[in-house]
């Protein structure tokens, strides 16, 4: 296996570009999340949230109808669209460009949102990343894979990994795997785990934040929101992906002390990023 690069505060900051003073919410980059259904709106109040909480000027949702007064009453500051269907996502429609998309968190697996997630991969040209439930159908339907952008950034847990790459016997194997894959389709994976790894063809980087605390509802939409938000304010993919993991883990460790961990909830991570930056 080849050797990963340690992604630390010096690697951080060879990366990150600080907020111009001039600058106005009109070019700090407008992202869009799209997700949820009934019962899982949570997920994309979570990870709007974290978007704005991580620099872009302006953040919209598409969501189911249900989720309408849900996110407006929790996030007044994100914007809202809905689908015509009031439970699921059946057809992606908006009247903007955004500069980065973030797509999955919450979104389930109705066959109508797998008709949605096709006609939309096919039109769509804006950079992207893929989580949760819009992976998994993904999975299911491996010939859409190539309407995807250049260097789009899947973000798969363990589970969700296996059923895009398939089984492995050993980790050597599943990094030989991701490689390939990653290599095979110009995508930035996010590898999440305890650490969690970016790979970019034959690149792999490790990050060496966050803790156990994170092993808990929504995190993983959090982190999703992030890295959107990165993506939309013009960092490369893969310093989107490596930024957004690396500042996830860190709010988790400096929130930690003041929550424990069995008290610790997604939240949690979202409240402390304004300190990750200091
Ligand atoms: P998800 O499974 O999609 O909700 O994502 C969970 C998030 O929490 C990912 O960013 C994981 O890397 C992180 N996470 C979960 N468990 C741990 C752990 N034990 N140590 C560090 N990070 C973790
Ligand atoms: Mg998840």
């Amino acid at each position: 296996m080849k050797v990963a690069i340690y992604i630390d505060q010096p690697e951080i900051l060879k990366r990150y570009k600080p907020v111009n003073s001039h600058t106005h919410k009109g070019i700090q980059g407008h992202a869009l999340i799209i997700g949820g259904s009934y019962g899982k709106i949570g997920a994309v109040s979570l990870s709007s949230k974290a978007c704005l909480k991580t620099g872009c000027g302006l953040v919209t949702v598409f969501i189911p109808r249900c989720g309408y007064k849900i996110v407006q009453t929790a996030n007044p500051e994100v914007m809202v669209l809905t689908d015509l269907s009031v439970k699921y996502i059946t057809r992606i429609a908006f009247d903007f460009v955004p500069q980065a998309i973030g797509i999955g968190p919450g979104i389930g697996r109705d066959i109508e949102t797998h008709t949605a997630l096709h006609r939309f991969v096919k039109t769509n040209k804006t950079p992207l990343v893929i989580d949760a439930d819009a992976l998994t159908i993904l999975s299911q339907n491996q010939q859409w894979l190539t309407f995807l952008p250049e260097k789009t950034i899947l973000t798969p847990h363990q589970k969700e990994l296996e059923r895009l790459i398939g089984e492995w016997d050993s980790v050597a194997e599943k990094f030989e795997k991701t490689v390939a894959f990653s290599k095979q389709n110009n995508f930035v994976i996010v590898m999440k785990g305890a650490p969690t790894y970016i790979i970019d063809g034959e690149t792999i980087y490790k990050n060496t934040t966050g803790n156990a605390a994170l092993a808990t509802a929504g995190t993983g939409d959090v982190l999703t929101g992030m890295i959107t938000s990165l993506l939309a304010q013009s960092y490369e993919p893969v310093d989107a992906a490596i930024l957004g993991v690396y500042l996830h883990g860190l709010t988790a460790d400096i929130a930690l002390p003041k929550t424990g961990y069995q008290a610790f909830i997604a939240s949690d991570v979202i409240k402390n990023i304004g300190k990750a930056y200091l």
